[in-house]
């Protein structure tokens, strides 16, 4: 986040003085301590400072950067899920392309009976089923899926770097994110590059940090 001059300021004289009143912080200013709260307020949201009754405002020592990356490094995958999209294990290649269409995603998953997941079908494995000649309505899609348990998958409590890791390092574009219940793994929703991206827009756009 871009600091203003006069918060840069009183940074400078918490780290020079702290720990400092906001009254102290004031006089050394000129400025009257309710003029200089909203700053006090943002500084201290965003992490630049602490403060601790009767004791005042400290600096914690933290760049932007390490308080943007200790921020995103907390972030769970539940807060950026989306809707997953999820076609039967008993439809063919013909409509699992359709609802590709359709639902304008990538990454479709593949479910049984109970709706728990058993393959993962990219753009590339429908792709890679047309190029023959075969009447693509004929062909099941567990032919062509990805399938348990070589699916990576992660839960709404993990951390979304760590997804991010496994984005990149699996090249996948996508990651099912799973409850576990008695019959397998329910979908529940999923972690795409698509939505590390909006989060990245978001970031910048959020500056509260
Ligand atoms: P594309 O194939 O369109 O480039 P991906 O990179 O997502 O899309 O997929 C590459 C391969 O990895 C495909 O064969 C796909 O079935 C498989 N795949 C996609 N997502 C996963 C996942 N979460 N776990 C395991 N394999 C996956």
């Amino acid at each position: 986040m871009d600091l203003s001059k006069r918060q840069q300021r009183i940074i400078e004289i918490v780290k020079a003085d702290g720990p400092i009143t906001g009254e102290q912080i004031a006089d050394q200013l000129t400025l009257t301590r309710a003029t200089l709260r909203p700053d006090l307020a943002i500084l201290t949201m965003a992490g630049f400072l602490d403060a601790r009754p009767r004791v005042g405002y400290f600096y914690t020592g933290k760049t932007g950067s390490e308080l943007l990356t200790e921020k995103i490094k907390r972030y769970k995958v539940y807060e950026f899920q989306q809707v997953p999209v999820a076609v039967s294990e008993k439809v063919s290649v013909y409509d699992a392309i359709s609802t590709m269409f359709l639902e304008d995603v990538g990454t479709l998953f593949v479910v049984d009976e109970n709706s728990c997941l058993v393959g993962v079908l990219s753009r590339k494995d429908l792709l890679r089923a047309s190029m023959g000649r075969q009447d693509l309505s004929s062909i099941p899609v567990p032919i062509i899926m990805t399938r348990m348990p070589n699916i990576t998958v992660c839960h709404k409590n993990d951390l979304l770097i760590d997804v991010a890791h496994q984005l990149i390092s699996r090249q996948i574009d996508g990651v099912p994110v799973v409850k576990d219940t008695e019959n397998g793994l329910e979908v529940i929703g999923r972690i795409t590059k698509t939505t590390m991206t909006k989060l990245l827009v978001e970031l910048t756009i959020e500056d509260t940090i």
